[in-house]
């Protein structure tokens, strides 16, 4: 029986594992080989430099802190097993965390699954990923790429008034592209976003086409009530539409919001089942950060040990 099985391999799921096996949990990690085509080490793979992450002042590509943070699990002997859970019953102790054809036996569980970002999927996206287009502005607003050049962002609620805000501070000019003719966010970002002379909102516009060379040069996007499509010269395109948590192989045995993320009892990362915790994207709809993700992968190991230790 296992004391801890850690589910993820993300930031959360890493440091979640660090700070149990330092705690003598002997705890067991499962990291998904190629989610949806992300390596186990999570979204930061997907990414160039990091230039947020304490401890790095020259930045650090995304995929050797992940690197870094996997070898730093097994120094500390964590069991990383890539290997994908495919379900899991949490109806009484102990838990059953099925693998394939195995099922381990678990008193406590970390969930750390992530969250990935809602695409557009139109012509040309996959070829400028991370070439100009993104799903993080917090993230990638402030490279050097997309200084004082014409950012588009798309999304209609805070999360994209929120994100146009802070691409006003790099750019030369942000564009909002809105699919229908309002705006969903609250009427106090509203009022910042339209009051902003840096921002142009464009009405019932839909992206078509991304367009350039070795980076994004372009978009075509379509009018959808005239139907007149133009063309708009950019640097940057920025996703702002929303994020699909990955809870679907709990199959309802957690509580989660009404867009898929785990809630958590607040300034903790337990769930509704006693002993299993969440960290990292998967139950954070807000911050979706790197340094976020650890700071609740270290608060479930923490509580996971109380527990553990307490009862
Ligand atoms: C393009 C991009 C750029 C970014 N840049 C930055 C940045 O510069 N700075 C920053 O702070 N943040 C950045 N972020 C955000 C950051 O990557 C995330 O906030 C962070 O990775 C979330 O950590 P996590 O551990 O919750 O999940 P993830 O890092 O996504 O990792 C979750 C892992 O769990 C695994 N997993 C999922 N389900 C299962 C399962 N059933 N069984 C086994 N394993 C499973 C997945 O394979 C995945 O590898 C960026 C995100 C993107 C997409």
């Amino acid at each position: 029986m296992e004391n801890l099985v850690i589910i993820g391999s993300g930031p959360a799921g890493h440091t979640a594992g660090i700070y149990a096996a330092r705690a003598n949990l002997k705890p067991l990690m499962f990291e998904w080989f190629m989610a949806w085509g992300v390596a186990a080490g999570g979204q930061l793979t997907t990414t160039t430099t990091i230039e947020n992450f304490p401890g790095f002042p020259d930045g650090i590509d995304g995929t050797q802190l992940m690197m870094q943070m996997r070898q730093q699990n097994i120094n500390s002997w964590t069991r990383i097993e890539t290997k994908t859970v495919d379900k899991v019953d949490f109806q009484s102790q102990p838990f059953k965390i099925f693998v394939g054809n195995e099922i381990i036996e678990t008193k406590s569980v970390i969930i750390a699954t992530w969250a990935t970002a809602k695409r557009m999927g139109m012509t040309g996206e996959k070829d400028f990923r991370q070439r100009g287009i993104s799903a993080c502005a917090i993230c990638d607003g402030g490279l050097p790429m997309f200084r004082d050049q014409r950012i588009i962002i798309i999304g209609w609620g805070d999360v994209a008034m929120e994100e146009a805000l802070h691409l006003t501070h790099f750019a030369s000019e942000v564009v909002l592209l809105v699919r229908k003719d309002v705006l969903k966010a609250s009427k106090a970002m509203q009022d910042k976003v339209t009051s902003n002379a840096k921002i142009k909102i464009m009405y019932n516009t839909e992206i078509q086409e991304a367009m350039g060379g070795n980076f994004l040069e372009k978009i075509r996007v379509l009018n959808n009530q005239t139907n007149e499509t133009a063309e708009i010269e950019c640097k940057g395109l920025f996703y702002a539409i929303g994020h699909t948590p990955n809870t679907d192989f709990l199959d309802g045995q957690l509580t989660l919001d009404e867009t898929g993320y785990i809630i958590t009892t607040p300034w903790t990362t337990k769930t509704n089942v006693e002993w299993v915790f969440a960290a990292g994207d998967v139950q954070d709809k807000k911050y979706r950060q790197a340094i976020t993700s650890a700071w609740t992968g270290a608060m479930a190991a923490l509580e996971a040990e109380n527990y553990l230790s307490s009862k």
